[in-house]
Order: structure tokens, then sequence, then C-alpha cells
């Protein structure tokens, strides 16, 4: 196949190199060249040389000398400089769109209605919540003084992303970061680095100062390792799997720095006897299917109560049959291929494997014909798998949805608990109260009623138990990325204060 849709030259525009330090392009002192894959052809789109742990070292220190100025500078001037930042994206539109589905293989409906336009809201939200930093009042919490909070930037954050949304991911790093005055070096995934760069060049030409945002493209255990470690850096932010993120952890812990994970997910998606089967249906295909299934907040998990479950079987497997494969620059295409041949192979590897205990009811083949040249896989509906079994516990990552049915609520609500995930969950009923029961009992960082899937800047994402910890988009975001300072000052000048007679006594 071939993608005669996209006209973004990835070669010609990062000629330079794929490292962005201190406002300028250059290439990587890595050993090793990495090549990017059009997942959706087998085409190479871009050869660069990674990032060694000199390429670290510097984009650090450029992001250390960019604090003081940015840091000190008035949040109305952060906020008019992240409006300004919102308005560059917004005109580079369609061309972060056409990068985003060349290197993931996104269709280009998703990235022009999702991607892009998330991204740019987050910007323009940002640039209001850097006005609003909200603290606790100045007063006289003791009668002899005068007390306040100062909430300040951390300094420079290393933050580390994944490949599934290198765009919204780098916006969801790098915006409550600099909002709230701090500098930030980016790690992007090796596989997907053409958004970030593209990203940190628009808040350059928006007229952030250089250094500010800084891009290192590099592998995990080397530039990844040594970011996360590195002393110069004060807090480290990572979003990835929950296998790397305890590496990262442990790394980032023995430096003592402020840690913020975005972990796995498996996303349990409930639907009780009384909800409307449609919408349930509708949903659930939507909702595996987004991303081609490479979302952490993904529908992963249908349980579904006994007198629904073969109703519901039959729809979404009706449903994903009509999903429509292909090139993602083509508006009619749904459903696009995974990021990499690497990754079609671990999902297709899943699924073979449960067909030793479970029933494979649409789907689970790699398509031949025209789409044999990408990464594809067809959307998977997969039947009777135990609970315990690897196809419900573990984060496949890709377009396939099991189903379980499920007696009674008690039972629904303690299998949706049942992983060691908690980033995201639905619930499918017309019942208020067990809409209620459902939204308290799931542990999960978010829970849907009637919907799976949407985000919205205004409210946090980010996960419970071994989904990680921190949250990102929000206030609630912005905060993480500043410190609190308690500032106590005497009131009343004199040399010997009352609470001295703790050492002195009444003397
Ligand atoms: P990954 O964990 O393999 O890689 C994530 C990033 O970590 C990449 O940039 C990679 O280069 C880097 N990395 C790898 N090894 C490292 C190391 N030893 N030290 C430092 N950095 C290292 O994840 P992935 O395959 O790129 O992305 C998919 C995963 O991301 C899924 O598990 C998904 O659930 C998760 N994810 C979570 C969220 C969330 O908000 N919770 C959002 C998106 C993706």
């Amino acid at each position: 196949m071939h993608n005669p849709g996209h006209r973004f030259q990835a070669q010609e525009r990062f000629a330079d190199g794929a490292q962005y330090i201190g406002g300028r392009l250059g290439k990587g002192t890595s050993e090793r060249a990495h090549t990017v894959v059009d997942p959706a052809t087998g085409d190479d789109v871009y050869t660069y040389q990674l990032a060694g742990r000199d390429d670290v070292d510097a984009a650090v220190a450029a992001a250390a000398a960019a604090f003081p100025e940015w840091s000190g500078r008035t949040p109305g001037e952060r906020s008019d400089a992240l409006h300004r930042f919102a308005a560059v994206l917004a005109e580079q539109a369609d061309e972060f769109a056409w990068a985003e589905s060349l290197q993931c293989g996104k269709p280009i409906k998703l990235t022009r209605e999702f991607d892009v336009p998330g991204t740019i809201d987050n910007a323009a939200f940002f640039a209001g919540a850097a006005r609003q930093l909200a603290g606790q009042s100045a007063g006289e919490y003791s009668a002899d003084h005068t007390s306040y909070v100062r909430r300040e930037p951390i300094g420079v954050v290393g933050s580390i992303a994944p490949w599934n949304y290198p765009l919204q991911m780098a916006a969801w790093k790098v915006l409550p970061a600099i909002a709230a005055g701090n500098t930030i070096v980016l790690k992007p995934a090796e596989l997907t680095p053409l958004t970030s760069l593209m990203f940190a060049e628009a808040a350059a030409e928006a007229g952030i100062p250089d250094g500010v945002v800084n891009i290192i493209t590099g592998a995990g255990p080397e530039a990844g390792e040594h970011l996360v470690g590195h002393p110069g850096v004060a807090m480290t932010s990572f979003t990835g799997s929950t296998g790397v993120g305890k590496r990262v952890a442990e790394i980032a812990t023995a430096t003592v720095k402020r840690l913020h994970l975005e972990l796995g997910g498996k996303a349990p998606f409930v639907v009780f006897d009384d909800a409307d089967l449609e919408a349930a249906i509708q949903g659930a295909v939507a909702g595996s299917l987004i991303n081609t299934g490479q979302d952490c907040t993904a529908a992963t998990r249908a349980y579904v109560q006994r007198p629904l479950y073969d109703a519901f079987i039959a729809g979404v497997a009706d449903l994903m049959a009509g999903v429509r494969l292909g090139d993602p620059f083509d508006r009619a295409t749904d459903l696009g291929p995974l990021v990499s041949y690497a990754q079609r192979d671990r999902v297709a590897a899943f699924v073979e494997r449960a067909r030793g205990y479970a029933r494979v009811v649409t789907g689970g083949e790699i398509p031949g014909g025209d789409l044999s040249s990408g990464a594809f896989y067809r959307p998977t509906l997969i039947a009777d798998a135990p609970q315990d079994s690897e196809i419900v516990q573990a984060e496949i990552f890709g377009p396939v949805l099991v189903v379980v049915p499920f007696d009674t609520d008690d039972e629904g609500l303690r299998l949706a608990n049942d992983t060691p995930y908690g980033l995201a969950a639905s619930a499918w009923t017309r019942d208020v109260f067990r809409a209620h029961r459902a939204t308290r009992e799931i542990k999960a960082g978010c829970v849907w009623v009637n919907d799976h899937i949407p985000i919205i800047s205004e409210m946090p994402h980010g996960g419970f138990k071994a989904s990680g910890f921190g949250k990102d988009m929000s206030v609630y975001s912005f905060e993480e990325y500043t410190q609190v300072k308690h500032v106590m000052f005497d009131n009343t000048a004199v040399a010997r204060k009352d609470w001295h007679r703790t050492i002195f006594g009444d003397r």
C-alpha cells in the first residue's frame, strides 16, 4: 500500500538532527541510529542519530540556564506566551496531523479530530491556569505570626513519553511544567520523535525562550535512564508501561526526585442488565478500537451481566466485522495499523495463546492482500476466557476486547477490580443507584458512566494501583509541577519569644 495522502517530509524537515537543545536542532552523539518507519506501508520515514549521555547533559544544562529567567516571569507573561503557543499550534494543525499519522499509522480522522485539537485546547487551558495558582490564604494561624504559602516551580523537569499519543503526551508533560515556571527536557519514544520536535519548535516560534523546552530522542536504557538519574533534574515525569515505570522509580528514588508515573491500564467495561444494549455495543467497539487499541484507557475487559451476554457478543462481533482497515490518510479508514510490526506480532501472540483456553469470536488474524505490507491486525473479540487468564489480566495494547459474563452486581464489580491496574473504567446502566455504586467502588482514576474514552483539559487523568500516581491535565497536574513553601513572619518584634520558654524554662 502507498500513502499518497501524506505531505510531511521528515528527512528534509529534520535534516539537522533529532536533538532539540537550547533552541537548536543537532545530531545525537550515540553511536546508534534509528529509523522511523511508516507502519502502514513499511516505508522508511526518517533516520536519525540517537541521543547519547552527552546530549542529555547538554539538554539539562540548557534547561537549567533558562530556568532563572523563565521562572522569574510573572504568571501573566507566561500565560501570554502559552496563548501564542496555542495559536501557533492551531496554524500548524494540518502538518501536525500528517506527521502524527505518518509516524504512528493513526487514521487522519483521529489525528485531525482528537490528537491535534486536544493538544491546542491543552495549551489554551494551561495558558489560563498559569494565572490561577490557588493556595491557603495568608493569615495569623498563630497569634504571633503571619503565614502564607508560596507555590514555586521545581526546576528542571525530566520527562519520558510513550509512542501511542506522542503529540498529546508531549503536551501533557510540557505544558503544565512550563506554565508553572519550570523548564523541561522531554524524551519521546524512539519510534515517534517527529511531533515532539515540531512541538518544541512551535514553542520557540511562539516566543518561548530557548532552553525552556528541550527534546532528546534516544533509547530508554541509554538516554532515558541518564535523564532520570541526572543530578541536574529535580523531577521525573514518566508515562509508559508499568514494567519500565518500576525501573524509572528505582532510579528516581535513589536520587530523591519528585516522581510522577502514568503507567499501564486494563480498563473494565461493566454492562449491567438494565443497560442500553445498543449504546453499550457501540461504546465497546469504539472504546476498544480507538488508536488501534493502543490506548492506556481503552476498553479491554467487558463484563456483561448474563441476560445481555449473548446479544452483546453478537452485536460487538457484527460491528467489529464492518470496521474498515486501510490507508491512514484516507478519511474512509476507521482503523490504522499497530505502531510497529513488533507490536503487531506481540498482540497476535497474545491471541494465539488465548486460543488454548478461550473462544476467538471474530478477528484474530493478520490481514493479507493490500494490507499485508503494513502492521495491521483485525479487530478481535474473545469470549469465555477465565478471569485469571493472561488475556484478561495483561495489558495487550492492541485491537482486542475480551468479554466475560457475571451474575450479580457484587460479582461484576469484584471482577472489574481484579487486575493490578486502575487507570480507567466504565459502567453501563440506566439505574442511578447502580451507577453511583459503580463509580464509588471501582478503583480507577476515571470512571465513565454510559460512555468510555472522552477526556477533557479541565479534568485530571491518572491512575490508581499499578497504573501509577500523579495526574496529567487539569489544575491537579499543574500543582504537581510546583512545590509548596510555607513562609512565616514574626509579628511581635521581641527578642525573647513566647515559645522560647520551651528552651529557657521560666528564666
Ligand atoms: P515503554 O514503557 O516501553 O516506553 C515508554 C518510554 O520509556 C519510551 O520513551 C522509552 O524509550 C522509555 N524507556 C524504556 N526503557 C527505559 C528505561 N530503562 N529507562 C528510562 N526510560 C525508558 O512504553 P511504550 O511501549 O512506549 O508505551 C506503551 C505503554 O505506555 C503502555 O503500557 C501504556 O498503558 C502506557 N501509557 C500510559 C498512559 C497513562 O496515562 N497512564 C498513557 C499512554 C501510555
